[in-house]
């Protein structure tokens, strides 16, 4: 038997409003969140996001990532030691 895989992605809601969908970026220990600019291909296990997202917030580091099938690609304009890997994505953590 093998194992399901588990749901990465998670719906970011404002009231009763979809503001988007995020992935964790265990990088940045955050979610990134794709808003409704991104093709999703709603597949919340192995999730494709359309084009990729640059992440840069004042104070931090650059982070710019693709998500292909449930993969998460650092890409080489990314300012930390990830950049050019890629990982498998990971469920949000569970919160305390
Ligand atoms: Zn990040």
């Amino acid at each position: 038997m093998t194992m399901p895989y588990p749901d990465v992605v998670k719906p970011i809601m404002d009231g009763q409003e979809l503001k988007g969908f995020a992935v964790w970026c265990p990088v940045c220990k955050k979610g990134h969140v794709f808003d409704s600019r991104w093709i999703f291909n709603m597949d919340m296990k192995r999730p494709t996001f359309e084009p990729s997202l640059v992440v840069d917030e004042p104070g931090k580091l650059v982070c710019h990532i693709f998500v292909v099938n449930g993969d998460l690609k650092y890409l080489p304009d990314s300012k930390h030691n990830m950049r050019n890997r890629t990982i498998r994505l990971l469920p949000f953590p569970k919160e305390k």
